[in-house]
């Protein structure tokens, strides 16, 4: 009943009064945005004698007394309640303005600046907007805040298995998402690329397979994959100790953040796998991503570690992985086989359900509950199960109709690995493009859910997934500023958002991140999208009907839009991921029929390379010309030489001259030395 009222006080506001909104963001850059704020002129000053009044739990007070210690301000903590000159933050049994637990409502008066909340969190969420609103480090402008979050669920997953980089790495990065008001903390601590937890049970997990003989990833992967024993000679990697994970729950705790810690299975375990190669169905060292799921060893191991991983993390959560396995060696191993026999499993997708179930009853009899990446859906998903959907939001959306919670990661949002401006202007990336803008345009709620469905949409996280991120600067110039945007997505309420307002704000909490030392993308300097992708192109082709010759028609997870997308006029970004490119797995071969003769200059399309994912330039194009539809003449045939590099790439192939013809005929092969996707945008015809 009160959201309504507060709805209706915003709706009033951009209606009535459009300028209202743009004077107290003159005045504020608070990240994420409040739900309301009601601010006036003058301001409270924080001097020397202002006192810091706490009313709350004594871990509270003690979280939140610490907290601002450490904080710019300098304030005197006393025990009697002041009635001037003071910060008083107290916990109040009801705030009838709010509905979310972690809401605040924050005055700045001449008496001080008061701030109330039913929790700790609320509190702390108070103190961070106190902060973010200071002006000339003391001054708090006059007026109300009135502000919660839209998701309970505000999270950052950082993957610490393919790069390491330590215990005071997070801590500096619970800072960061503390301040923007984010409060879970998602570790991917097993993978591939190493071993990142101590397990008292499993010494071989961290004497061994937490160090590898390529210092990058990149290196190692593409050599030879092998771990190397803790203090041999060149080894790279390491491990947080059960005593430096417990410092991180306690440091983040301190925060209002969640830790979540991920143990990746059936798949993503090629370490496990080395280490004990009896779990894989082989037995053989190196050879194996996935468990074995017949043998009962894997179950023993898998429990343990779960045990040791839940001692430490007290998080309702725990992440199970669950992504991306092959499945194929439980195909033939007896073990396997056997236990489809004998739980009457039909295909092993239902393996690799029967074994999340298995853990997920064994996470709910310790009191936890199961999380994994949208493939536990495949084969049925576990009665108790979130769901994190990161191919896509089709996962999400799917648990939830099944009456699941989820969590949104989608990739085109929320994968903070992707380019976020021009890819020439950056580091190499896994791929992708996503800039600021677009990270803040996602919203995880589509209008058709109805309000059940949508408190079943627990919230939102971004993932950086670190295989092409060696250093730490690195890691923190693909996390900030792109954590603001998401942090305003998952926080701030939808009527609330504006880009260009966002924009100015980002800008300001760049410089200032940098100023405590963290090391963002210089969003002054953005680029932004390809220049082709921002206004369409006029040509003769445009609405012209385009036939896709026999056994080469566009792939159909890349159709750009469909039949006519090669003659729509809209051309594509730094990446096929913005779905304008149209890919082609068998070459490209197409005629345009421009209807009737029609006097020609120029024929020529743009090919894109991205060798990671497969995408790469033609080997030759050739490009015809005909009148009846049936005899062609070449006019030109640019033979290419497709060379793998680390850079995206793009290229034109195209042909100019006079000619007259009614059809366009455009072929483009792929190098069979590289295979993959063919990836063109629009064919233009002048
Ligand atoms: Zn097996």
């Amino acid at each position: 009943m009160m959201k309504k009222l507060v709805l209706i006080a915003g709706l009033f506001c951009s209606l009535v009064m459009p300028s209202c909104k743009q004077m107290s963001v003159e005045k504020t850059s608070i990240i994420p945005v409040p739900l309301t704020m009601d601010l006036k002129s003058g301001a409270f000053v924080i001097d020397e004698r202002t006192s810091l009044w706490i009313d709350a739990s004594e871990a509270d007070k003690n979280y939140l007394q610490e907290y601002l210690a450490a904080s710019p301000l300098n304030l005197v903590v006393t025990n009697e309640e002041p009635t001037s000159n003071a910060i008083v933050l107290r916990v109040v049994n009801n705030l009838p303005a709010l509905n979310r637990q972690e809401g605040y409502v924050l005055t700045s008066s001449s008496k001080g600046v008061d701030i109330q909340a039913q929790t700790g969190a609320g509190l702390f969420y108070g103190v961070q907007t106190l902060l973010q609103m200071l002006t000339d480090g003391n001054k708090v402008a006059y007026g109300t805040i009135i502000d919660e979050p839209r998701f309970e669920y505000r999270g950052m997953m950082l993957d610490v298995s393919r790069h390491f980089f330590g215990m005071d790495f997070v801590k500096k990065q619970i800072d960061a998402m503390a301040y923007y008001k984010l409060n879970r903390l998602h570790l991917h601590l097993t993978d591939a690329a190493g071993w990142r937890i101590e397990i008292k049970k499993y010494p071989r997990l961290t004497s061994f397979v937490a160090w590898r003989t390529g210092k990058d990833w990149k290196e190692w992967w593409n050599g030879d994959r092998k771990y190397v024993d803790e203090g041999s000679e060149g080894a790279v990697g390491g491990y947080f100790t059960q005593e430096q994970c417990r410092e991180i729950v306690a440091y983040a705790q301190k925060h209002y953040i969640t830790v979540i810690p991920e143990i990746e299975m059936p798949s993503h375990s090629e370490e496990v796998t080395t280490a004990y190669p009896e779990l894989s169905c082989t037995h053989v060292p190196y050879k194996q991503a996935d468990f074995c799921v017949g043998n009962e060893k894997t179950f023993e191991f898998l429990e343990n570690v779960l045990l040791e991983v839940m001692d430490i993390f007290p998080s309702e959560y725990i992440h199970v992985g669950g992504d991306e396995a092959h499945k194929s060696s439980w195909k033939t191993c007896p073990l396997c086989q056997t236990r489809m026999k004998k739980e009457g499993l039909k295909d092993v997708d239902e393996l690799q359900s029967y074994l999340i179930t298995r853990i997920e009853k064994f996470l709910n009899k310790h009191g936890r509950n199961l999380l994994g990446w949208d493939e536990i859906l495949e084969g049925g998903l576990a009665p108790n199960a979130t769901v994190m959907s990161w191919r896509g939001t089709e996962g999400g959306l799917k648990a939830i109709e099944k009456g699941h919670r989820a969590i949104m990661t989608p990739g085109e949002y929320c994968y903070f690995d992707s380019y976020q401006d021009a890819p020439h202007t950056q580091p190499e990336a896994i791929g992708g493009y996503l800039p600021l803008k677009k990270v803040y345009s996602y919203n995880p709620i589509p209008d058709t859910f109805t309000s059940e469905q949508a408190s079943l949409m627990v919230g939102v996280q971004a993932n950086l997934w670190a295989e092409y991120i060696p250093t730490k600067e690195h890691m923190e110039y693909m996390i900030y500023p792109r954590i603001l945007a998401l942090s305003e997505v998952a926080w701030s309420a939808v009527q609330n958002k504006d880009y260009e307002d966002f924009h100015g704000r980002a800008l300001k909490a760049v410089d200032e991140l940098r100023t405590k030392g963290y090391h963002p993308f210089n969003l002054e300097k953005e680029v932004g999208n390809r220049p082709e992708a921002k206004i369409p192109v006029e040509h003769l082709g445009i609405g012209k009907h385009v036939v896709y010759a026999e056994g080469t028609k566009y792939y159909s997870g890349y159709p750009a839009g469909g039949d006519d997308a090669l003659v729509n006029g809209i051309r594509g970004g730094w990446n096929y991921s913005d779905k304008l490119w149209q890919g082609f797995l068998k070459g490209v071969d197409v005629t345009i029929d421009l209807v009737k003769e029609t006097n020609i200059q120029e024929v020529n399309a743009d090919f894109m390379q991205i060798c990671g994912p497969g995408v790469f330039m033609p080997k030759e194009v050739i490009i015809s010309f005909s009148n009846d539809g049936k005899e062609f003449t070449e006019l030109v045939k640019l033979p290419h030489e497709v060379v793998r590099d680390d850079a995206v790439t793009f290229k034109n192939f195209g042909w100019k001259g006079t000619a007259k013809a009614r059809y366009v005929r455009y072929q483009a092969s792929i190098d069979s030395n590289f295979g993959g996707f063919l990836f063109v945008d629009e064919i233009i015809i002048k």
